[in-house]
């Protein structure tokens, strides 16, 4: 975990807004974390949960950090601490998960203080859990407080909306994502300009960006390439999109072998517990490396179709412009003149509309990600407008 200082540099106004509440003791049991993503939302209902559960709390909103309590929830292993997540092919909240949830919070607090709820991700609530979520939101046992975080808070039922109090976080300030990732990249003037840029505030991603610039690099020139064949892109489309597949099998392939080993460690580890309490440790453990990894994968293929949109966005503004400087890929305006030739203002908004339409179901799958990206770029170049290739990325995502 971060340092609250930083957390609380990044985010004054949520942080205020939560100190004042619980200063006057009124913190509402139900608060959302509205976020643009990545600049610190999970930290941020990870320290609410800490303020609410520490046992030698050293003022309102200021968690002790060390108490055996602020030690459990960190680890999300506080008894009276209930998290739920996205899981399975769909990265949706499963219902039996909520009702878990529902039923926890009804009974009497474990360590007899609060007991708080994360949801995270939660605009992925279906209506039914999530009309099941609203009885227990409307009628709170008492010392029960309710977290949701979400980067899309339009997507909440609005009966949902109307009974928490929604706390907006903000992107970073320019200045302060930059002066951290110049710590990060001092050698390189080019890569911070890049990251800043294409992070827009957001520090998290920012730092992943930061991380292997090279990749991220790479992949800009590849798209722009094949953006550039136009006629001629259905190959490089095809090649982009199996290597890009192939990239991904690779990256499984080697955490499936982290995790065998993890998994041995852990089997020695709890070697000398009864079977069934054995068992069902190392299959907790499974369960929970492989949503890692889902989150994982999720991440780089999220990472694409926003890497796709963002060219899209910055042909679209050179075309409107002409000012290299108001482009995000700045380093590689003259390949973004030249597409801005070579399509038209139509097709770009098309073509934005296009990867908007895949990227949401796409980026849960599993498999087929080769065929929606080579569909979306081959449709994206064709010289006379075809849907055939989208068509197939369309059908290819299951929508
Ligand atoms: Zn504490």
């Amino acid at each position: 975990m971060r340092p609250f200082d930083e957390i609380a540099q990044d985010q004054p106004h949520a942080v205020a807004c939560l100190q004042r509440a619980m200063t006057r003791k009124r913190l509402p049991h139900a608060v959302i974390f509205a976020s643009p993503g990545d600049v610190g939302e999970d930290e941020l209902a990870q320290r609410l949960a800490q303020a609410l559960l520490c046992e030698q709390p050293r003022g309102p909103f200021a968690p002790c950090g060390t108490c055996h309590a602020c030690d459990t929830v960190a680890r999300a292993l506080h008894p009276d601490l209930h998290v739920v997540r996205p899981k399975g092919l769909l990265r949706a909240i499963k219902t039996e998960d909520m009702l878990e949830l529902i039923q926890a919070l009804q009974a009497t607090a474990l360590i007899g203080g609060a007991k708080v709820a994360i949801v995270y991700q939660a605009e992925t609530l279906r209506k039914e859990s999530a009309n099941r979520f609203l009885k227990t939101l409307e009628e709170p046992t008492a010392d029960t407080y309710f977290i949701l975080v979400t980067t899309r808070p339009e997507r909440l039922l609005p009966t949902i909306l109307s009974r928490c109090q929604m706390i907006r976080l903000r992107p970073l300030s320019a200045a302060r994502v930059q002066a951290r990732v110049q710590a990060l990249l001092p050698a390189c003037a080019a890569d911070t300009e890049l990251v800043c840029a294409i992070a827009r505030g957001r520090w998290n991603r920012a730092a992943k960006l930061a991380e292997d610039c090279a990749s991220y690099r790479a992949m800009v020139e590849a798209l722009l390439a094949v953006l550039s064949a136009r006629q001629s892109a259905a190959l490089p489309a095809f090649d982009f999109g199996k290597r890009f597949a192939g990239a991904l099998k690779d990256e499984r392939a080697a955490y499936e072998a982290q995790v065998k080993d993890a998994l041995a460690v852990q089997a020695e580890r709890c070697k000398d517990y009864e079977a069934g309490v054995r068992r069902d440790v190392l299959s907790a453990a499974e369960d929970e490396l492989e949503a890692a990894q889902a989150a994982r994968e999720r991440t780089i293929k999220a990472g694409l179709f926003e890497t796709l949109l963002d060219l899209w966005r910055d042909i679209w503004v050179y075309q409107t412009t002409r000012a290299p400087d108001a482009l995000l890929h700045r380093g590689y305006h003259t390949q973004i003149a030249r597409l801005a030739e070579l399509y038209s203002p139509h097709e770009i908004a098309r073509n934005i509309r296009d990867a908007e339409t895949v990227r949401g179901p796409t980026v849960f799958l599993n498999t087929r990600v080769d065929i929606v990206v080579q569909g979306l770029l081959a449709g994206a170049t064709a010289p006379v407008r075809e849907r055939l290739p989208f068509q197939r990325a369309i059908m290819a995502t299951g929508l």
